[in-house]
């Protein structure tokens, strides 16, 4: 680990003021960061502590709306009462990823900016795209087993990581981020980028931006929601492929349907061709089969990693399964 200056900012206009000098980074939790800073893969010349600015709140706004402070820890987004009754799909992938101790730590800023788990992004010795552009990407030939079939490129095929941006994906979360030009609103949607030829962009967040909070739209009433996640083992692992939906059922047919993909993507993967298979359509297996097809349509996967696509298309099927009955 290289030496790196330490500063605790006090307020959000502060902390961005500080951000602009090149070599600087925020730290919150730090379950990602320390861990890449240990391994020489980020390479801070500053922190800026931003554990004590006001974002650890969950509120809901007047319209209805929920709003989630960028510093709200893991584990009390997901026991909140108002996320386990109105958004349980996140209470569940907040409570299927990393340990207590991760998710006692980690924040919701922070675990939007999730790093890849691609062992060789973590390895300085190995050739990387994401790490050091141009350099090559050691996966396409190597260990490729758990990396992503869908949104690749010739330059990248490292899976996101996180089970929460999954779930805020089906609930078609909004990202508020603050920077010296003043306030933006990204639709989750377009808050992750896929590789291309830049994979060291996984986001769209500009230096010395800050995510504040999130905001996710006024519960769907009598909608039931579902986050299935397969994996190596039970606890305490990252997801092979994983399933968040969000279904109401009106007059036996599916009036409102979200279906997003995590462990697959370079990016939490909505699938709006499986939402429109299944819209206004019955609850019925032979269309959840022909939604997972439409999912995993155009799926490439690796010399590793081809027992994704069957087993996304399992996963989808069964969460649809279990958000309908
Ligand atoms: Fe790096 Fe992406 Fe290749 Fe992994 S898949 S080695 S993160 S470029």
């Amino acid at each position: 680990m290289e030496t790196f200056t330490y500063t605790r900012a006090t307020g959000v206009s502060q902390a961005i003021e500080g951000q602009s000098q090149q070599g600087t980074r925020f730290i919150a939790g730090g379950t990602t960061l320390l861990d890449l800073m240990k391994l020489n893969v980020e390479r801070p010349t500053r922190l800026i502590d931003i554990n004590r600015l006001p974002l650890d709140k969950v509120e809901k706004l007047p319209d209805g709306r929920l709003k989630i402070g960028a510093l709200v820890r893991n584990s009390d987004l997901a026991h909140h009462p108002l996320v386990e009754s109105d958004y349980s799909v996140l209470s569940q992938a907040l409570l299927a990823g990393a340990s207590a101790q991760l998710r006692n730590m980690a924040t919701t800023g922070g675990n939007l900016l999730q790093r890849t788990r691609c062992m060789y992004f973590r390895n300085e010795a190995m050739a990387c795209n994401k790490r050091t552009p141009g350099s090559g990407c050691s996966a396409i030939e190597g260990d490729n087993r758990t990396l992503a079939i869908l949104g690749t490129s010739k330059d990248c095929i490292a899976t996101n990581p996180s089970d929460m941006n999954v779930a805020l994906t089906a609930l078609e979360a909004v990202v508020h981020i603050q920077g010296a030009k003043g306030e933006r609103e990204i639709p989750i949607g377009e808050f992750f980028l896929v590789p291309g030829t830049t994979p060291q962009r996984e986001t769209v967040i500009e230096p010395g931006e800050l995510i504040t909070y999130v905001t996710l739209p006024a519960p769907r009433t009598g909608s039931k929601q579902v986050y299935l996640k397969l994996r190596d083992r039970a606890s305490y692992e990252f997801a092979l492929s994983s399933a968040a939906i969000v279904a109401a059922i009106n007059g036996g047919k599916l009036d409102f349907i979200r279906v997003a993909l995590g462990g697959v993507g370079t990016k939490p993967w909505r699938s709006l061709e499986a939402e429109r298979i299944l819209h206004g359509k019955m609850p019925d297996e032979r269309f959840f089969h022909q939604a997972a097809e439409a999912a995993l349509h155009g799926a490439q996967p690796q010399s590793q990693n081809a027992f994704k696509i069957p087993l996304a298309k399992r996963c989808i099927t069964h969460a649809l399964t279990l958000a309908t009955v």
